[in-house]
């Protein structure tokens, strides 16, 4: 159930109670337990919809943090391939050995969630490339 329900069920309480103030007028005992039993069995779907809904919203919130941290990831550096939480981060740059001479270095970068490190080659005339 959803809030739409449970908006409807609402309803359908309020039109009870309605029906309850009639019954006050010309008071029928029997009558008047019938629709308070109708009136709670009604409440009680309310409640019951009311709390499907916080649970689907509450899952939605947590969908929604999982999915900023996913893009937060995802645009400010590399994603992390072990995790696909965190993303690489440059902690440390040297001339790479062999080809220093053409401005090429090594960088080591470490993923900001599970720790995970890795060497890349950055080749400032080529896209950067993994060992
Ligand atoms: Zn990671």
């Amino acid at each position: 159930m959803d809030i739409a329900a449970a908006l409807s069920l609402l309803g359908q309480a309020i039109g009870v109670v309605k029906d309850l103030r009639e019954l006050d007028k010309g008071f029928d005992a029997a009558a008047l337990k019938a629709k308070m039993a109708d009136l709670y069995a009604t409440l009680a779907d309310v409640k019951i919809a009311l709390s499907d809904a916080r649970e689907s919203i509450h899952e939605r919130d947590l969908k929604i943090k999982e999915l900023e941290k996913k893009i937060t990831a995802l645009s400010s550096g590399e994603a992390c391939p072990l995790c696909e939480a965190g993303h690489l981060k440059v902690i440390a740059s040297q001339e790479h050995p062999d080809f220093a001479f053409a401005g090429v270095q090594e960088r080591t970068l470490r993923c900001t969630n599970c720790g995970h490190t890795e060497k890349h080659l950055y080749d400032p005339n080529d896209r950067p490339k993994r060992r």
